[in-house]
C-alpha cells in the first residue's frame, strides 16, 4: 500500500507538471496561431422555431493545433484572453465569418438567411479601435451591417458601462445588432435590462437541458421569454437537443433555437449541404 501511495503521488506530480508545460506551450503557440493560419471556423444553424427555416448561423472558432489536432474553444479561449491573443483571433473570426456569410448571402444557397452571429470576447471588445475594426471589415467584405449579430457576454454589458454602452450604441447606429450570450448565467438586474443597448437574448443551454423534467426550470425559461418580449428583444434558445425542447420553446413563444437537434457546428461545405437539404425538405 505504501508503494502504491507513492506511485499515486508521483503520478499526480507528473500530471501537474505535464498540465503546466501544456499551458506554457499552448500560450506561446497561440501567439503564432493566427499568423500561422491555424484557426478554423465551424458553423451552426439558428432556426426560426415557428417556421423551421434557417434564420442564420453562429460562427464558432476551432484551433487546428499542429500536434494536438483540432481543439475546441473551451481548450484555448480562456488562455487567449489571458495572453491577449484573443484580440487577433477574434479579429480573424470576424473577418472570416463575414467574408463567408457575404459570399453565401449573395448566392442562391444562402439568400434566405438573415444574419451571422459572431462571438466577441470582453477583452477584444474593450480593445480601443474595435468599433472601427468592425466598420472596416464590413466595408471590406461588402456585408450589410444588418447581417452581423455580435454576441457579447452579460458581464461585459454590466461592467464598464459608460464606454462599453457608447460603443454598443455606435455599433447599433451602424445597423449591427447585439446579442447577450449565455443570458441568465450572469447577474443582470431588471433596471439594467430595460435600458441595455441590445437586440437579442440568448438563453444558455444549462437552462434548456432540464425543462422537460423540471417544471420550475420550464417556468424560469418561460419567464425569460416573456421578459424578452416585454423588452422587445428577440430570444434564441441554445442547446436544443430534443424535439420536446423545440416544441415546448415554440409553444412559449421563443422565436429562435439552436442545437444538435438541428445540427452540430459543421464545416462550410457541410453547412451548404445542410442548407440544400433544408430548402428541398
Ligand atoms: P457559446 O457561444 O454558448 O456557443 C454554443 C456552444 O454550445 C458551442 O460550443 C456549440 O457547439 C455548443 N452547442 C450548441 N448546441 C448544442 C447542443 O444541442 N448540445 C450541446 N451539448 N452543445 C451544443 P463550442 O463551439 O465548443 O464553443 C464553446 C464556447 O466558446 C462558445 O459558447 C463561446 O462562448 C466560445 N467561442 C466560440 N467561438 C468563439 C469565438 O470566435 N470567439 C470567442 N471569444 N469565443 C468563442
Ligand atoms: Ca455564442
Ligand atoms: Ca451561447
Ligand atoms: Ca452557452
Amino acid at each position: 500500500a505504501k508503494t502504491e501511495g507513492k506511485n499515486t503521488w508521483q503520478r499526480y506530480q507528473d500530471e501537474m507538471h505535464e498540465a503546466m508545460l501544456r499551458r506554457l506551450e499552448m500560450r506561446s503557440a497561440l501567439n503564432e496561431a493566427v499568423a500561422g493560419g491555424q484557426m478554423r471556423l465551424r458553423f451552426q444553424p439558428i432556426i426560426d422555431l415557428p417556421t423551421g427555416d434557417v434564420a442564420g448561423l453562429e460562427a464558432l472558432v476551432r484551433w487546428q493545433h499542429p500536434v494536438r489536432g483540432l481543439l475546441g474553444p473551451n481548450e484555448f479561449i480562456e488562455l487567449s484572453e489571458e495572453n491577449g491573443s484573443v484580440v487577433a483571433i477574434g479579429g480573424w473570426v470576424l473577418r472570416e465569418a463575414l467574408t463567408t456569410f457575404a459570399h453565401w448571402r449573395t448566392t442562391e444557397a444562402g439568400r434566405p438567411m438573415r444574419y451571422v452571429s459572431v462571438n466577441v470576447s470582453a477583452r477584444q471588445f474593450r480593445t480601443p479601435g474595435f468599433v472601427d475594426e468592425v466598420r472596416e471589415v464590413l466595408s471590406e467584405t461588402g456585408a450589410d451591417p444588418r447581417w452581423l449579430l455580435l454576441e457579447v457576454t452579460e458581464s461585459l454589458v454590466l461592467h464598464d458601462a459608460d464606454q462599453v454602452w457608447a460603443d454598443l450604441r455606435e455599433l447599433r447606429a451602424m445597423g449591427v445588432r447585439i446579442a447577450i450570450d449565455d443570458f441568465g448565467t450572469g447577474y443582470s438586474s431588471l433596471s439594467y435590462l430595460s435600458n441595455m443597448p441590445v437586440d437579442v437574448l440568448k438563453i444558455d443551454k444549462s437552462f434548456i437541458d432540464d425543462i422537460l423534467h423540471n417544471p420550475q426550470q420550464m417556468a424560469l425559461v418561460e419567464t425569460i421569454v416573456s421578459l424578452a418580449r416585454t423588452l422587445e428583444l428577440a430570444v434564441v434558445a441554445e442547446g436544443i437537443e430534443l424535439d420536446g425542447h423545440r416544441t415546448a420553446l415554440a409553444e412559449m413563444g421563443c422565436s429562435y433555437g439552436q442545437g444538435y437537434l438541428f445540427s452540430k457546428p459543421v464545416t462550410s461545405d457541410e453547412f451548404l449541404e445542410y442548407l440544400r437539404t433544408q430548402s428541398s425538405a
